[in-house]
């Protein structure tokens, strides 16, 4: 099964998709993720990514494409995964189709208002670790800043400051919601409203899954 995560920064389809990548024992392949990780590590997808992610811009999509391509040639892929900030452009949805066509996939979009996107990108707390996601509010993790998942330390993220989240927000409305429509001509889109606790969008996915 190829599930595709779908919505604004804060919708919580990052916590969403690790938690049924986890169930359904998927990869959960988020770019967000890869992208901070060639960064910490300099690498020269690192440098060409920096500027754009702590501005909250994207990501030219030749580097995003390419990443993302090479990701899901691994064999880890071969019976499913969760794809999970990609494609967040038409271009980045064309790059692809092909590796779609004839599969089993289903494109997940988050619905959600843009006050609580706000307040739930400002408390949250990431690990960078294992990939796992925590809300000084709505999800604090056991033990003050360490990942109940992996007990690494957990940190905030340079763009999850007001004026960058807004401006995150405004670069999806600009270039991801036309993938909304994109995929929702396909007829593999699924909308699910994400506006509730973890647990409520939780069993609310299972079930538009069939799950
Ligand atoms: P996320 O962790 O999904 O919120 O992504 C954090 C940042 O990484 C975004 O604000 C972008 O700068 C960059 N990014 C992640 N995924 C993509 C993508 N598919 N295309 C371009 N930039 C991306």
């Amino acid at each position: 099964m190829i599930l595709i995560f779908l919505g604004p920064p804060g919708s919580g389809k990052g916590t969403q998709a690790k938690r049924i990548a986890d169930q359904l024992n998927l990869p959960h392949i988020a770019l967000g993720d890869i992208l901070r990780e060639e960064i910490r590590e300099e690498t020269e997808y690192g440098k060409k990514a920096k500027a754009f992610v702590e501005a909250g811009k994207l990501v030219p999509d030749e580097v995003t494409i390419e990443i993302t391509k090479n990701r899901l040639l691994k064999s880890d892929c071969k019976n499913g995964l969760v794809l999970d900030g990609f494609p967040r452009s038409i271009m980045q949805a064309d790059s692809l189709k092909e590796y779609l066509s004839g599969k089993d996939y289903k494109v997940i979009y988050f619905k959600v208002p843009l006050e609580r996107i706000i307040e739930r990108n400002a408390g949250r707390l990431s690990c960078s670790s294992c990939g796992s996601v925590f809300h000084e509010k709505f999800n604090p993790p056991k033990k003050d800043k360490i990942c109940d998942r992996c007990g690494s330390e957990l940190y905030k993220r340079k763009d999850d400051n007001e004026e960058v989240i807004r401006h995150r927000f405004k670069v999806y409305e600009e270039s991801t919601s036309p993938v909304v429509a994109y995929y929702e001509k396909s007829g593999n889109l699924i909308s699910i409203n994400a506006a509730g606790s973890i647990d409520e969008v939780f069993e609310s996915l299972i079930k538009s899954l069939g799950i």
